[in-house]
Protein backbone atom coordinates (compact mmCIF):
# COMPACT_ATOMS: atom_id res chain seq x y z
CA UNK A 1 0.00 0.00 0.00
CA UNK A 2 1.28 3.64 -0.68
CA UNK A 3 2.36 5.43 1.89
CA UNK A 4 0.16 8.32 1.95
CA UNK A 5 -2.82 6.62 1.34
CA UNK A 6 -1.80 4.84 4.27
CA UNK A 7 -1.24 8.05 6.47
CA UNK A 8 -4.85 9.44 5.83
CA UNK A 9 -6.43 6.43 6.31
CA UNK A 10 -5.17 6.48 9.87
CA UNK A 11 -5.69 10.03 10.41
CA UNK A 12 -10.20 9.29 9.50
CA UNK A 13 -9.56 6.00 11.79
CA UNK A 14 -8.05 8.37 14.84
CA UNK A 15 -10.61 11.52 14.22
CA UNK A 16 -13.62 8.70 14.12
CA UNK A 17 -12.32 7.80 17.31
CA UNK A 18 -11.67 11.35 18.70
CA UNK A 19 -15.50 11.88 17.52
CA UNK A 20 -16.88 9.09 19.52
CA UNK A 21 -15.19 9.64 22.62
CA UNK A 22 -16.18 13.65 22.70
CA UNK A 23 -19.81 11.86 21.87
CA UNK A 24 -19.35 10.02 24.86
CA UNK A 25 -17.95 12.15 27.36
CA UNK A 26 -20.71 14.65 26.38
CA UNK A 27 -23.31 12.02 27.24
CA UNK A 28 -21.41 11.65 30.67
CA UNK A 29 -21.70 15.13 31.55
CA UNK A 30 -25.11 15.47 30.64
CA UNK A 31 -25.66 12.33 32.98
CA UNK A 32 -23.86 14.43 35.62
CA UNK A 33 -25.73 17.03 35.08
CA UNK A 34 -29.21 16.08 35.35
CA UNK A 35 -28.48 13.55 37.68
CA UNK A 36 -27.11 15.91 40.43
CA UNK A 37 -28.64 19.33 39.23
CA UNK A 38 -30.03 20.19 42.53
CA UNK A 39 -26.61 19.21 44.63
CA UNK A 40 -24.41 21.18 42.58
CA UNK A 41 -23.47 24.16 42.93
CA UNK A 42 -23.88 27.66 40.63
CA UNK A 43 -20.08 27.64 39.93
CA UNK A 44 -19.64 23.44 39.28
CA UNK A 45 -23.01 24.33 36.59
CA UNK A 46 -21.64 26.89 34.65
CA UNK A 47 -18.32 24.95 34.25
CA UNK A 48 -20.47 21.84 32.79
CA UNK A 49 -22.78 23.55 30.67
CA UNK A 50 -18.94 25.30 29.26
CA UNK A 51 -17.51 21.61 28.98
CA UNK A 52 -20.23 20.54 27.04
CA UNK A 53 -19.82 23.80 24.89
CA UNK A 54 -16.21 23.04 24.78
CA UNK A 55 -16.67 18.80 23.47
CA UNK A 56 -19.28 20.58 20.95
CA UNK A 57 -17.37 22.68 20.01
CA UNK A 58 -14.56 20.04 19.20
CA UNK A 59 -17.04 17.95 17.70
CA UNK A 60 -17.58 19.88 15.11
CA UNK A 61 -13.91 20.80 13.96
CA UNK A 62 -13.75 17.25 13.98
CA UNK A 63 -16.47 16.55 11.25
CA UNK A 64 -15.26 19.13 9.31
CA UNK A 65 -11.69 17.63 9.33
CA UNK A 66 -13.31 14.47 8.61
CA UNK A 67 -15.32 16.13 5.75
CA UNK A 68 -12.50 17.70 4.10
CA UNK A 69 -10.09 14.61 4.72
CA UNK A 70 -13.13 12.60 2.25
CA UNK A 71 -13.28 15.78 0.00
CA UNK A 72 -9.44 15.47 -0.72
CA UNK A 73 -10.11 11.59 -0.81
CA UNK A 74 -12.18 12.52 -4.05
CA UNK A 75 -10.42 14.98 -5.23
CA UNK A 76 -7.08 12.59 -5.47
CA UNK A 77 -9.19 9.73 -6.63
CA UNK A 78 -10.33 12.01 -9.39
CA UNK A 79 -6.63 13.39 -10.50
CA UNK A 80 -5.52 9.75 -10.54
CA UNK A 81 -8.39 9.17 -13.30
CA UNK A 82 -7.35 12.36 -14.70
CA UNK A 83 -3.61 11.46 -15.22
CA UNK A 84 -4.40 7.84 -16.39
CA UNK A 85 -6.53 9.32 -18.91
CA UNK A 86 -3.23 12.03 -19.86
CA UNK A 87 -1.62 9.19 -21.30
CA UNK A 88 -4.07 7.56 -22.99
CA UNK A 89 -5.84 10.18 -24.87
CA UNK A 90 -3.69 12.11 -27.77
CA UNK A 91 -4.84 15.13 -29.22
CA UNK A 92 -5.89 15.49 -33.36
CA UNK A 93 -6.95 18.26 -34.92
CA UNK A 94 -8.83 20.46 -31.90
CA UNK A 95 -10.02 17.47 -29.93
CA UNK A 96 -8.89 14.13 -28.18
CA UNK A 97 -9.13 10.78 -29.11
CA UNK A 98 -8.45 7.07 -27.48
CA UNK A 99 -4.97 5.86 -29.09
CA UNK A 100 -5.04 2.68 -31.58
CA UNK A 101 -2.18 0.36 -30.79
CA UNK A 102 -0.07 1.78 -33.13
CA UNK A 103 -0.47 5.34 -31.86
CA UNK A 104 -3.08 7.02 -33.82
CA UNK A 105 -6.28 8.34 -33.16
CA UNK A 106 -9.47 6.48 -32.73
CA UNK A 107 -12.88 6.03 -31.69
CA UNK A 108 -15.30 9.40 -30.94
CA UNK A 109 -13.43 12.43 -30.47
CA UNK A 110 -13.62 14.28 -26.85
CA UNK A 111 -13.78 17.97 -26.05
CA UNK A 112 -10.12 19.70 -26.03
CA UNK A 113 -11.34 22.41 -23.47
CA UNK A 114 -12.84 19.52 -20.88
CA UNK A 115 -9.66 17.45 -21.25
CA UNK A 116 -7.26 20.26 -20.68
CA UNK A 117 -8.80 22.46 -18.37
CA UNK A 118 -11.16 19.87 -16.07
CA UNK A 119 -8.80 17.13 -17.01
CA UNK A 120 -12.27 15.02 -18.17
CA UNK A 121 -13.39 13.41 -21.27
CA UNK A 122 -16.29 14.72 -22.35
CA UNK A 123 -17.43 12.93 -25.86
CA UNK A 124 -18.62 16.19 -28.63
CA UNK A 125 -21.64 15.60 -30.29
CA UNK A 126 -22.81 17.05 -33.54
CA UNK A 127 -24.38 21.15 -33.17
CA UNK A 128 -28.13 20.64 -33.76
CA UNK A 129 -28.88 22.72 -36.95
CA UNK A 130 -25.63 22.75 -38.36
CA UNK A 131 -23.71 19.53 -39.38
CA UNK A 132 -20.53 21.64 -39.79
CA UNK A 133 -19.99 21.94 -36.62
CA UNK A 134 -19.74 19.74 -32.89
CA UNK A 135 -20.77 20.88 -29.54
CA UNK A 136 -19.24 19.54 -26.05
CA UNK A 137 -22.41 18.92 -23.80
CA UNK A 138 -20.76 20.21 -20.99
CA UNK A 139 -18.30 23.57 -21.96
CA UNK A 140 -20.66 24.25 -24.78
CA UNK A 141 -17.31 24.88 -26.36
CA UNK A 142 -19.03 24.58 -30.51
CA UNK A 143 -15.54 23.84 -32.72
CA UNK A 144 -15.39 22.39 -36.41
CA UNK A 145 -17.12 18.71 -36.80
CA UNK A 146 -14.88 15.92 -35.72
CA UNK A 147 -15.51 12.74 -36.64
CA UNK A 148 -15.21 8.98 -35.59
CA UNK A 149 -11.95 7.65 -36.28
CA UNK A 150 -10.67 4.01 -37.34
CA UNK A 151 -6.97 3.73 -35.88
CA UNK A 152 -5.95 4.15 -39.45
CA UNK A 153 -2.70 6.72 -39.68
CA UNK A 154 -4.44 10.28 -40.13
CA UNK A 155 -4.27 12.31 -43.48
CA UNK A 156 -2.02 15.23 -42.68
ZN1 LIG B 1 -16.12 20.62 -23.10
Amino acid sequence: MHHKEYDNMVDIVSITTAIQGIKAATEIVQSIRSADQSLASAEQKLILADLVSALADSKTALSNVQDYLHEKDKEIARLKESLALRKELIRHGETYYEASPKGFPVGDPYCSHCFEVKGIAVHINQLAGDRSKSICPSCKTKIRRHGARDGSKPNA
